[in-house]
């Protein structure tokens, strides 16, 4: 693996966008070949609604929300070859994917005291970085690292993106992918109409439409991408 040459601060590049659209793959497989750091955001939000649902708090609550997102310890490990996620020391990756906490994490991700305490993680993920970092998610290029060295706004049809989604979770059935569109549209809904952060491309933001693109099309472009902005030698 080649290594990116840090001569000051860590290389920052921020992928977000809607679910579905291949953000976690491409991110990470960028990460991977750049010798960078990996951070999934939304992975960090569905660990704070798997916590808070297996703790009893109302969701739909938004000041109970709000009181008890202070006490689970989240913690992302970073490397690209195998991210994990933890919430008080227990591996949560694979319940963080269940349907109950998909239907709930907007929800919880538009209470802004979870939203400062997510930040501040991230932005501390960042910053203890060996040589820099892929970050993805819905508010970070405009929110969390407005001064990073690369901002991407990806984006693809909603079909396309339920497809996507349907295939990464093995489900086949014409009734399953509706119902993955219809969520996938819900989601869409509620991250861009919240508030707090809403999902937005920053204006310095490259777009990048992936409906019909594969990932190693998206990735290729992004790598070119990175390269005309940060010192990241080439392979
Ligand atoms: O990326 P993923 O689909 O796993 O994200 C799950 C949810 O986390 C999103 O629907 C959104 O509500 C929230 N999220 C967010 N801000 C981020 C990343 C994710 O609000 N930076």
């Amino acid at each position: 693996m080649e290594t990116a040459d840090r001569s000051d601060a860590p290389v920052i590049v921020v992928l977000d966008g809607p679910a579905g659209t291949g953000k976690s793959t491409v991110s990470r497989e960028i990460a991977a070949r750049l010798g960078l750091s990996f951070l999934d955001t939304g992975a960090m939000y569905r660990a704070m609604t798997y916590w808070l649902l297996q703790n009893g708090v109302d969701v739909d609550d938004p000041e109970a929300v709000a009181v008890a997102s202070a006490k689970p310890v989240i913690r992302s490990g970073t490397d690209a070859a195998g991210p994990t996620i933890t919430v008080d020391g227990r591996d949560v990756s694979g319940p963080i994917r269940g349907s109950e906490v998909t239907a709930a994490v907007s929800a919880v991700s538009a209470v802004p005291e979870v939203r400062v305490r997510m930040v501040e993680l991230q932005r501390g993920s960042a910053a203890s970085a060996p040589v820099g970092i892929v970050a993805e998610g819905r508010d970070l290029g405009t929110v969390v690292f407005p001064d990073a060295d690369l901002k991407v706004f990806l984006t693809a049809s909603a079909s396309i993106r339920a497809v996507r989604r349907a295939a990464q979770l093995g489900v086949a059935d014409p009734a399953g992918i509706a119902e993955i569109h219809a969520d996938i549209e819900r989601r869409d809904a509620a991250d861009s109409g919240r508030a707090a952060s809403p999902l937005a491309k920053a204006a310095d933001a490259v777009e990048v439409d992936t409906t019909e693109m594969s990932p190693d099309e998206v990735i290729g472009r992004i790598i070119d991408l990175v390269r005309e902005r940060a010192a990241v030698p080439a392979r």
